[in-house]
């Protein structure tokens, strides 16, 4: 078995077509250099809680005390348990070193995406379910955002982060 780290990284980046429009992200740096050093396991929450491509988009939306991830039409699915639920089986079954996530991402992204009122006004930011969930549940998991790595020295830095843990 290989001995490369695994890192979870968010599909879409990998040039897999999974995002809400049916396209992907893909990041060079990330599916050319990265995987010279880590092994990289793919995952789309939102594809593996069954919302399908292309699917209605998701928002993180104020509701009270909690945030909850919304989908559109009207807001009228709630899927915040399914993805909570996900995050933390995901984790279990994998023994992974850290995640790499799509930054912005109402699943994804960390401190970065935008948060809503039940009425649609924009009121902050904050973190997508999949990766709070993870951060709150397993706070060892190191999470880093796609706009972290930016550089081939971005990469070696995240590396040797890993190795030294
Ligand atoms: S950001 Fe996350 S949930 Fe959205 S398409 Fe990419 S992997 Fe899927």
């Amino acid at each position: 078995m290989s001995s490369l780290p695994l890192v979870g990284v968010s599909a879409c980046l990998l040039g897999q077509s999974v995002r809400y429009d049916g396209r992907d992200k893909y990041t060079a740096l990330i599916c050319d250099e990265l995987k010279q050093y880590c092994r990289l396991l793919a995952v789309c929450p939102e594809v593996e809680i069954g919302l399908g491509v292309p699917r209605a988009k998701i928002q993180l939306t104020q509701v009270g005390t909690s945030i909850k991830v919304l989908q559109m039409p009207e807001l009228r699915r709630d899927v915040s348990a399914d993805l909570q639920n996900f995050a933390i089986e995901f984790i279990k079954q994998h023994d992974l070193s850290a995640l790499v996530l799509q930054d912005k991402s109402p699943s994804c992204g960390v401190g970065n995406t935008k948060l809503y009122s039940p009425s649609g006004e924009e009121i902050g930011l904050s973190s997508g379910l999949f990766a709070a969930t993870i951060m709150e549940v397993f706070p060892d998991i190191q999470i880093v955002q796609a706009s972290q790595l930016q550089t081939s020295e971005d990469i070696v830095q995240f590396v040797k982060k890993l190795e030294t843990k």
